[in-house]
């Protein structure tokens, strides 16, 4: 594409890229006409679909009432309600909500606030973060220091914050022939326990997790019992479990939180990508009331603030956000369409010989590539496959959310699928036509490269 000037300091300084001037339901239209079908939801975010009147008008009225306040002066109407409305769907005893406007920013939240309250227990000497490989907690310096994305945290390594990875839950690559998912869940959560006897009990803050790994590892949930097993680890070593819920949270997996699938209940859960739907920049942390009550009952101040937390009009976007997913049934609907989507991409990959694993929950799904089925051998990194089928898939009018390094931050490409929670039948059918074929001739085009 010949590249427009541009004054858009955009991701990419090469080449030009389409310009999008309209979303409905799960098609976005460029200005040259050409439709999308958008099967990752930009990334994960827009689970209710494009031009949702409802969304549209609650942020409409609540510009027009009240756009802004300071939460230093007022709280809002909105944000109470987006508060009330959080905690009364929230697993149990996670009662109180900090709005900010991304998942960066909220996963930055739920660490200074784990330091905080670390101090209000006095236990001054809490400073470790322990995080997993493979991992994606955000871009901003404390989030991306504990995040365990080797090519996002690349050059800025020496601004980061030391963090202890321990290895990721990933049983397609890490699970022993000889064990059983049980086994395997149990010696990965071991790991956490193993760091924090190296470190010093008495010295971890916080361990945080995405319960279902989404755009580093593509679409991986944990073994069963690994989250139980890391739940009673914290709880014996008196340890913050974080859950990172900005990619699988509001539905995704086809519960409200992923977590409730794994039975366990974090003491700070952060969300984000379908809190907002994409109609308002917004994130949030939900803090279990033991959290709350240690703030309260010591300084009695929270020691972070940004000016545009509690922002009334992200609140009202997210409220109307929420309200639709249960109102709508449409977590239902994503339990209902994540199974058509596991069946359509099981009928086109399942005996496709590059194609290693099939994996995910709700509607976050993802296809591992390997160059070999049998000893899960990747396909060589230099041939950049993952950003060959992302062009590819373009050029069939399909998004999806590509990636590499999924073996370990290097080798390794997967596809993850997210779309809307109201994709049809007829919109699986051409995600997985258009995808195979994408697939196919990036491999074919790889190979003659
Ligand atoms: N955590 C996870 C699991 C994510 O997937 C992302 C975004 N991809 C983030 C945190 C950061 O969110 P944001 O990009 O909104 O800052």
């Amino acid at each position: 594409m010949a590249a427009r000037s541009t004054h858009v300091f955009r991701r990419s300084l090469a080449g030009d890229m389409p310009r999008a001037v309209a979303g409905q339901g799960v098609v976005i239209t460029d200005d040259t006409g050409r439709r999308y079908l958008d099967a990752c939801g930009g990334a994960a975010v827009t689970c209710l679909g494009y031009g949702d009147a409802e969304v549209a008008e609650a942020v409409r009225a609540q510009t027009a009432r009240l756009a802004y306040v300071h939460t230093s002066f007022f709280t809002s109407d909105a944000e109470e309600a987006l508060a009330d409305e959080l905690a009364a769907h929230a697993p149990p005893g996670l009662s109180h909500a900090m709005i900010l406007t991304g998942g960066s920013e909220a996963v930055e939240a739920a660490l200074k606030l784990a330091r905080q309250v670390a101090l209000e227990r006095g236990q001054p000497g809490r400073r470790h973060v322990v995080a997993r490989r493979q991992s994606y907690h955000g871009s901003t310096l404390g989030a991306l220091a504990v995040g365990g994305n080797a090519v996002r945290r690349g050059m800025y390594e020496p601004l980061l914050a030391p963090v202890q990875h321990i290895a990721p839950c990933y049983a397609y690559r890490e699970r022993a022939e000889d064990e059983n998912e049980e086994a395997y869940g149990r010696r990965a959560a071991d790991e956490l326990e193993e760091a924090i006897r190296r470190l010093g009990p008495d010295s971890v803050l916080a361990f945080i997790a995405e319960p279902v790994v989404g755009a580093t590892l593509g679409a991986v949930a944990a073994a069963p019992g690994y989250f139980r097993r890391i739940r009673e680890i914290c709880d014996r070593n008196g340890v913050i479990l974080i859950l990172d819920e900005v990619m699988c949270g509001m539905g995704r997996c086809g519960t409200l939180y992923a977590c409730e699938q794994e039975g366990v209940v974090p003491d700070i859960v952060v969300m984000a990508k379908g809190l907002g739907a994409g109609y308002q920049p917004v994130g949030a942390l939900l803090a279990h009331d033991s959290l709350w009550q240690a703030v309260r009952d010591g300084s009695g101040v929270l020691h972070h603030g940004q000016t545009y937390m509690g922002h009334p009009v992200a609140c009202a976007a997210a409220l109307a956000v929420q309200r639709a997913i249960r109102e709508r049934g449409l977590l239902a609907r994503v339990r209902a369409m994540g199974a058509a989507l596991d069946e359509r991409l099981q009928e086109r990959f399942g005996n496709h010989p590059h194609v290693g694993d099939i994996r995910g929950r709700g509607l976050l799904q993802a296809i591992e590539l390997v160059e070999d089925r049998t000893t899960k051998r990747p396909f060589d990194p230099s041939l950049k496959l993952h950003a060959r089928i992302k062009r590819l898939a373009m050029a069939e009018g399909l998004l999806c959310y590509p990636m590499g390094g999924t073996v370990d931050g290097r080798q390794g490409d997967h596809v993850v699928l997210a779309p809307a929670y109201v994709v049809t039948e007829d919109d699986l059918d051409a995600i997985a036509e258009r995808l195979g074929r994408a697939v196919d001739k990036a491999i074919s085009e790889a190979r003659a490269a």
